[in-house]
């Protein structure tokens, strides 16, 4: 065994909240992901498998380039696999047209990127009650429900802001109240704390983790941060083409770190 001291991730320091009992809500087995380029084929991922069950908090970690962000998007269905099954919140999204997927979305996923991306133009409460209009509810209902959200994520007062007018770290806030408006059972976030300070960051994984437990989620959240990574209940590497617990590497035989 090869023992290295890079960015060791303290597992077993983390709390004994693995839900082992619970069921699988996330099942990949043998995906293939390949884009064809003007340089060829680009394979990122072959033969991934992941189990993910309810209630996890699950980091995913690798270098950039690896493939975390497409990942995410072929388990949210904004992406398809080239191979093989993915079958998240009992539905197989490999095999949803685009209109299921819009649905599956709407329905199952939250969704936090590194970038807020909400709508400029609109204020922190009608950014969060966006998901409840898509889906046909009324106004009057998707503000109430919305207004709910926002003292979740602490920013009643700031309903009425744009984004804006908003920190970093709050719009982050809203992006959060937005994913988890419509009551998905998994979230997804894509380096949710990527672009914030460190003491922000801090915060909005503070946040992150206790909507996680407070809502019953699971969630994947993809971070180059080995401090919120520990956090977690879990640490994946995502590293050629595959996933692997943290501190094991794919080379076979060969372990680093500290499991
Ligand atoms: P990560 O999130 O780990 O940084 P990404 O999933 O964003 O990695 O991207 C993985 C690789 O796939 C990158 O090299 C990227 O350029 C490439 N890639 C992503 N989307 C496409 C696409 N639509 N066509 C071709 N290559 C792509």
């Amino acid at each position: 065994m090869i023992q290295t001291t890079s960015a060791a991730v303290p597992q077993d320091s983390r709390p004994a909240r693995e839900p082992e009992l619970r069921a699988p809500i996330i099942q990949v087995h043998n995906l293939e992901k390949t884009y064809q380029t003007v340089h060829g084929t680009l394979t990122l991922f072959h033969g991934l498998d992941l189990d993910v069950r309810s209630g996890e908090l699950v980091a995913i970690m690798g270098q950039s380039g690896a493939g975390k962000s497409t990942l995410l998007h072929i388990l949210g269905a904004l992406d398809a696999p080239t191979q093989g099954t993915v079958h998240c919140a009992s539905t197989n999204v490999a095999t949803l047209s685009q209109r299921e997927a819009a649905a599956f979305r709407n329905r199952e996923i939250g969704y936090v990127w590194q970038f807020h991306y909400l709508l400029p133009e609109f204020s922190a409460l009608e950014n969060v009650a966006m998901p409840l209009l898509a889906r046909g509810q009324t106004r009057r209902e998707a503000l109430a429900v919305a207004a709910n959200w926002l003292r979740e994520v602490d920013l009643e007062d700031r309903s009425e802001h744009r984004p804006g007018e908003l920190s970093g770290g709050e719009q982050q806030r809203v992006a959060l109240a937005r994913a988890l408006v419509a009551s998905p059972r998994l979230l997804l976030a894509d380096e949710p704390t990527g672009d914030l300070d460190e003491t922000t960051a801090g915060r909005v994984f503070d946040l992150l983790e206790r909507l996680h437990l407070s809502h019953g989620l699971t969630s994947i959240v993809v971070t180059h941060n080995p401090d919120l990574a520990a956090r977690c209940s879990r640490t994946l590497r995502l590293e050629r083409g595959r996933l692997v617990p943290w501190g094991q590497s794919s080379h076979s035989g060969i372990t680093t770190g500290t499991p």
